[in-house]
């Protein structure tokens, strides 16, 4: 494939602008494996990274997309072969490397993650970095000993990527779970994923001057962060955890000590970006295993086409996207 479609972020004036572009694979940053580009997905943070002033692309012109799944066209590295089926995330990608929005990618190989057995590229990319966030929250859980017993797990911005696929898999590991949203359309595609309890988003984002309240939650995923953090941690469960991944409501929070020192609640900072090789590869195993939501394809809400994507960019910042958007390429 000489040319190839890709979706590009540029500067222009104060802003940037956002479009499809043909290019050619020499245009293509240095990395050992090409990867001709079978599915990506939308993430808030591809929203951002259209945004001048959205701190996530850090190198213009940029192919949009920081999730990628296809098959190797080409690879010097020797633990990746032509026709292999892969998976490419976090690190730079889509952020100052170019994506997964575009046909075709290259990357280096210690990014490159070979498809788990049984697993389609489809069903990665319905998973993509907010499913493997989710994947990663629950784990981080699990690793400190939450049991069914220890009470209902809340999960923040419940409608989202992040807070949707932890919804399907804690509760399919049995976890009673409650949902923080503020969209009042999701409440049946909460319950159908297997939420018990539905918490307003205006409840869980209330400033409040008390440094602790009812300990309510025996756990948290929380994707939305700043008052919903704080929120959180005033009212977990002596010994909780909270696996914190997100800032989709802000980043400042204002708490105090006494959640740590007077209920030894633990948090559990989430960055799937940076996390090592060895352990991205056991986690994408365990998402094809026992971490895996069930239904998987069923909870794809879209599948879009290149075209479509910068659509559902503008969508996915204004809170209007529900569950996981896949895109097709
Ligand atoms: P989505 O946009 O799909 O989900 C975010 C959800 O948060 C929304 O659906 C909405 O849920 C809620 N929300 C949106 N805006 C606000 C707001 N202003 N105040 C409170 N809640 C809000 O994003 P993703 O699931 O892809 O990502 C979620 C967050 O996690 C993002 O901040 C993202 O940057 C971060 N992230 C971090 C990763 C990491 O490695 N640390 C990896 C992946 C994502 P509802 O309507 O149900 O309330």
């Amino acid at each position: 494939m000489d040319t190839f479609r890709a979706l590009v972020v540029d500067k222009e004036g104060d802003g940037t602008k956002v479009g499809i572009q043909e290019w050619t694979a020499d245009k293509l940053m240095e990395g050992e494996v090409t990867i001709r580009v079978e599915y990506s997905s939308i993430n808030y943070k591809d929203g951002l990274a259209t945004r001048i002033n959205g701190g996530v692309a850090r190198t213009y012109p940029l192919i949009l997309g920081i999730d990628m799944a296809g098959e190797v066209v080409d690879s010097s590295d020797p633990r990746h072969k032509p026709g292999e089926k892969v998976i490419a995330h976090g690190y730079d990608i889509g952020v100052a490397h170019h994506g997964g929005l575009a046909e075709m990618a290259r990357v280096p190989g210690q990014w490159v993650v070979p498809l788990p057995a049984g697993m389609t590229t489809r069903q990665a990319m319905a998973l993509g970095t907010a499913g493997f966030t989710a994947g990663m929250s629950v784990q981080a859980l699990q690793n400190m000993g939450l049991q069914k017993e220890d009470g209902p797990v809340l999960v923040t911005g419940a409608s989202g990527g992040v807070g949707s696929t932890s919804i399907a898999i804690l509760a399919a590991w049995g976890y009673e779970v409650a949902a923080s949203t503020g969209s009042a359309d999701a409440h049946d595609f909460l319950r159908s994923l297997g939420a018990s309890e539905i918490v307003d988003r205006a409840e869980t984002t209330a400033e409040s001057n008390r440094p602790l309240e009812r300990a309510r939650w025996a756990a948290g995923v929380e994707t939305v962060g700043g008052a919903s953090f704080a929120y959180l941690l005033r009212t977990l469960k002596p010994g909780g955890s909270i696996a914190i991944s997100g800032n989709a409501g802000g980043i400042a929070v204002s708490t105090t000590v006494l959640p740590f020192i007077l209920r030894g609640v633990n948090v559990l900072g989430i960055d799937s970006a940076g996390f090592a090789l060895d352990k991205r590869i056991a986690t994408w195993s365990r998402l094809a295993g026992d971490l895996q939501p069930p239904k998987l394809e069923e909870s794809i809400t879209r599948e879009i086409s290149l075209e479509e994507a910068p659509e559902a960019l503008e969508a996915i910042l204004k809170g209007r996207i529900q569950g996981r958007t896949l895109v097709r390429l």
